[in-house]
Protein backbone atom coordinates (compact mmCIF):
# COMPACT_ATOMS: atom_id res chain seq x y z
CA UNK A 1 0.00 0.00 0.00
CA UNK A 2 1.18 3.47 -0.76
CA UNK A 3 0.24 5.86 1.99
CA UNK A 4 1.31 9.17 2.43
CA UNK A 5 0.16 12.23 4.96
CA UNK A 6 0.98 15.76 3.17
CA UNK A 7 1.20 18.59 5.13
CA UNK A 8 -1.22 21.18 3.64
CA UNK A 9 -1.68 25.10 3.98
CA UNK A 10 -1.61 25.72 7.84
CA UNK A 11 -2.03 22.55 10.39
CA UNK A 12 -4.56 21.06 7.89
CA UNK A 13 -3.25 17.32 6.73
CA UNK A 14 -4.31 15.30 3.17
CA UNK A 15 -4.03 11.82 3.09
CA UNK A 16 -2.71 10.14 -0.53
CA UNK A 17 -3.67 6.34 -0.21
CA UNK A 18 -3.17 3.88 -3.15
CA UNK A 19 -2.78 0.54 -4.00
CA UNK A 20 0.82 0.33 -5.38
CA UNK A 21 -0.51 -3.10 -8.08
CA UNK A 22 -3.24 -1.49 -9.95
CA UNK A 23 -1.84 2.25 -9.19
CA UNK A 24 -5.67 3.35 -8.04
CA UNK A 25 -6.08 6.52 -5.83
CA UNK A 26 -7.62 7.92 -3.24
CA UNK A 27 -7.21 11.47 -1.27
CA UNK A 28 -8.69 12.26 2.10
CA UNK A 29 -9.29 15.35 2.67
CA UNK A 30 -8.24 17.65 -0.28
CA UNK A 31 -7.83 20.64 1.79
CA UNK A 32 -6.88 24.35 0.41
CA UNK A 33 -3.85 22.75 -2.05
CA UNK A 34 -4.46 20.47 -4.81
CA UNK A 35 -2.03 21.33 -6.91
CA UNK A 36 0.26 19.65 -4.41
CA UNK A 37 -1.79 16.54 -4.27
CA UNK A 38 -1.83 16.64 -7.74
CA UNK A 39 2.02 16.90 -8.08
CA UNK A 40 2.26 13.55 -5.69
CA UNK A 41 -0.26 11.46 -7.83
CA UNK A 42 2.21 12.43 -10.77
CA UNK A 43 5.50 11.76 -9.38
CA UNK A 44 4.34 8.23 -8.19
CA UNK A 45 2.15 7.10 -11.30
CA UNK A 46 -1.32 7.37 -9.10
CA UNK A 47 -4.28 6.87 -10.74
CA UNK A 48 -6.90 9.29 -8.70
CA UNK A 49 -10.29 7.24 -8.37
CA UNK A 50 -12.36 8.79 -5.01
CA UNK A 51 -11.89 12.17 -2.95
CA UNK A 52 -13.28 11.15 0.44
CA UNK A 53 -14.30 14.15 3.01
CA UNK A 54 -13.84 13.30 6.60
CA UNK A 55 -16.64 16.14 6.95
CA UNK A 56 -17.70 18.97 4.87
CA UNK A 57 -15.36 22.12 6.42
CA UNK A 58 -14.22 23.97 3.88
CA UNK A 59 -10.34 23.68 5.31
CA UNK A 60 -10.60 20.06 4.24
CA UNK A 61 -12.33 20.19 1.17
CA UNK A 62 -11.57 23.48 -0.68
CA UNK A 63 -9.35 21.48 -2.94
CA UNK A 64 -12.12 19.17 -4.00
CA UNK A 65 -13.89 21.18 -7.64
CA UNK A 66 -10.55 20.79 -8.97
CA UNK A 67 -9.28 17.36 -8.71
CA UNK A 68 -12.88 16.78 -9.87
CA UNK A 69 -12.90 18.90 -12.79
CA UNK A 70 -9.48 18.11 -13.83
CA UNK A 71 -8.68 14.44 -12.39
CA UNK A 72 -12.11 13.39 -13.23
CA UNK A 73 -12.26 12.12 -9.39
CA UNK A 74 -15.66 11.15 -7.45
CA UNK A 75 -16.26 12.85 -4.22
CA UNK A 76 -17.20 10.76 -1.55
CA UNK A 77 -19.11 11.93 1.63
CA UNK A 78 -21.42 11.30 4.60
CA UNK A 79 -24.89 10.04 2.95
CA UNK A 80 -26.50 13.64 5.10
CA UNK A 81 -23.60 15.86 4.71
CA UNK A 82 -24.42 19.18 3.00
CA UNK A 83 -21.05 19.44 1.50
CA UNK A 84 -21.20 18.20 -1.91
CA UNK A 85 -20.29 14.68 -3.25
CA UNK A 86 -20.97 12.18 -5.52
CA UNK A 87 -21.50 8.87 -3.93
CA UNK A 88 -22.47 8.72 -0.12
CA UNK A 89 -21.22 6.54 2.24
CA UNK A 90 -22.66 5.29 5.35
CA UNK A 91 -21.04 3.40 8.92
CA UNK A 92 -19.81 0.39 7.78
CA UNK A 93 -19.43 0.70 4.37
CA UNK A 94 -16.16 -0.46 2.83
CA UNK A 95 -14.19 1.50 -0.15
CA UNK A 96 -12.32 -0.28 -2.32
CA UNK A 97 -9.13 1.48 -3.83
CA UNK A 98 -7.33 -1.04 -5.53
CA UNK A 99 -7.04 -3.77 -3.40
CA UNK A 100 -7.13 -1.44 -0.30
CA UNK A 101 -9.93 -1.76 1.83
CA UNK A 102 -10.92 1.62 3.63
CA UNK A 103 -13.85 1.29 6.21
CA UNK A 104 -15.90 3.76 6.95
CA UNK A 105 -16.58 4.65 10.89
CA UNK A 106 -19.81 7.29 11.46
CA UNK A 107 -18.30 9.68 14.06
CA UNK A 108 -20.14 12.83 14.93
CA UNK A 109 -19.46 15.59 17.12
CA UNK A 110 -17.45 17.80 15.70
CA UNK A 111 -19.80 17.90 12.71
CA UNK A 112 -22.72 15.92 12.07
CA UNK A 113 -21.01 14.61 9.00
CA UNK A 114 -17.91 13.63 10.61
CA UNK A 115 -16.90 10.11 9.36
CA UNK A 116 -13.15 8.02 10.24
CA UNK A 117 -11.80 5.97 8.27
CA UNK A 118 -9.58 2.79 8.50
CA UNK A 119 -7.50 1.79 6.22
CA UNK A 120 -6.80 -2.13 5.85
CA UNK A 121 -6.85 -2.62 9.49
CA UNK A 122 -3.95 -0.57 10.21
CA UNK A 123 -4.14 3.23 9.92
CA UNK A 124 -7.68 5.58 11.46
CA UNK A 125 -7.94 8.49 9.52
CA UNK A 126 -9.73 10.56 12.45
CA UNK A 127 -10.31 14.20 10.50
CA UNK A 128 -11.84 16.63 13.16
CA UNK A 129 -12.55 13.73 15.12
CA UNK A 130 -9.22 13.13 17.29
CA UNK A 131 -5.94 14.94 17.06
CA UNK A 132 -2.29 13.42 18.73
CA UNK A 133 -3.48 14.78 22.41
CA UNK A 134 -6.61 16.61 21.74
CA UNK A 135 -10.24 15.75 20.26
CA UNK A 136 -11.98 18.06 17.87
CA UNK A 137 -14.40 20.95 18.86
CA UNK A 138 -18.30 20.70 19.38
CA UNK A 139 -19.33 24.06 19.39
CA UNK A 140 -19.34 25.11 16.20
CA UNK A 141 -22.68 24.46 13.66
CA UNK A 142 -23.53 20.71 13.98
CA UNK A 143 -21.29 20.17 16.58
CA UNK A 144 -22.30 17.85 19.42
CA UNK A 145 -20.43 16.56 22.85
CA UNK A 146 -22.81 14.09 23.75
CA UNK A 147 -22.35 12.23 19.89
CA UNK A 148 -18.71 13.18 20.25
CA UNK A 149 -18.80 11.20 23.41
CA UNK A 150 -20.04 8.03 21.45
CA UNK A 151 -17.26 8.18 19.00
CA UNK A 152 -14.06 8.68 20.40
CA UNK A 153 -15.84 5.70 22.34
CA UNK A 154 -16.67 3.67 19.35
CA UNK A 155 -12.66 4.15 17.53
CA UNK A 156 -11.28 3.81 21.54
CA UNK A 157 -12.37 0.18 20.93
CA UNK A 158 -10.11 -0.57 18.08
CA UNK A 159 -6.97 -2.66 18.74
CA UNK A 160 -4.11 -0.39 20.53
CA UNK A 161 -1.63 -0.67 18.07
CA UNK A 162 -3.71 0.70 15.03
CA UNK A 163 -2.14 4.18 14.11
CA UNK A 164 -4.26 7.35 14.60
CA UNK A 165 -3.92 10.13 11.59
CA UNK A 166 -5.53 13.15 12.73
CA UNK A 167 -7.00 15.72 10.55
CA UNK A 168 -4.38 18.62 11.87
CA UNK A 169 -1.16 18.46 12.61
CA UNK A 170 -2.22 20.35 16.56
CA UNK A 171 0.07 17.60 18.90
CA UNK A 172 3.45 16.58 19.36
CA UNK A 173 3.69 14.08 16.76
CA UNK A 174 2.14 14.35 13.24
CA UNK A 175 0.23 10.65 14.06
CA UNK A 176 0.12 8.17 16.92
CA UNK A 177 -1.48 5.01 18.00
CA UNK A 178 -5.23 4.26 19.36
CA UNK A 179 -3.04 2.44 22.66
CA UNK A 180 -0.64 6.05 23.08
CA UNK A 181 -3.71 8.16 22.74
CA UNK A 182 -5.25 6.16 25.42
CA UNK A 183 -2.81 6.50 27.91
CA UNK A 184 -1.81 10.43 26.58
CA UNK A 185 -4.75 12.43 25.69
CA UNK A 186 -6.49 14.02 28.58
CA UNK A 187 -9.92 14.55 26.66
CA UNK A 188 -9.49 10.31 26.63
CA UNK A 189 -9.60 10.52 30.39
CA UNK A 190 -12.28 7.78 31.52
CA UNK A 191 -15.46 9.88 32.15
CA UNK A 192 -18.90 9.81 32.48
CA UNK A 193 -21.18 11.21 29.40
CA UNK A 194 -22.45 14.31 32.02
CA UNK A 195 -18.55 14.75 33.20
CA UNK A 196 -17.56 14.26 29.38
CA UNK A 197 -19.86 17.33 28.58
CA UNK A 198 -19.35 19.30 31.71
CA UNK A 199 -15.63 19.19 30.36
CA UNK A 200 -15.98 20.40 26.80
CA UNK A 201 -18.14 23.00 28.25
CA UNK A 202 -14.96 24.34 30.29
CA UNK A 203 -13.46 27.34 28.63
ZN1 LIG B 1 -13.64 20.73 10.95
Amino acid sequence: MFFKQVQQHGDNFSYVIADKDSREAAVVDSSFNAGKIMQILKENNLVLKYVINTHGHSDHIAGNPELRSILKAQILGYNYSRARFDIGVDDGDIIHVGKVLIKVIYTPGHTKDSISLLVGQKKLLTGDTLFVGECGRTDLPGGSSEEMYDSLNKIMKLHDTVQVFPGHDYGNARFSTIGAQKHSNYTLKPRSLEEFIQFMNEP
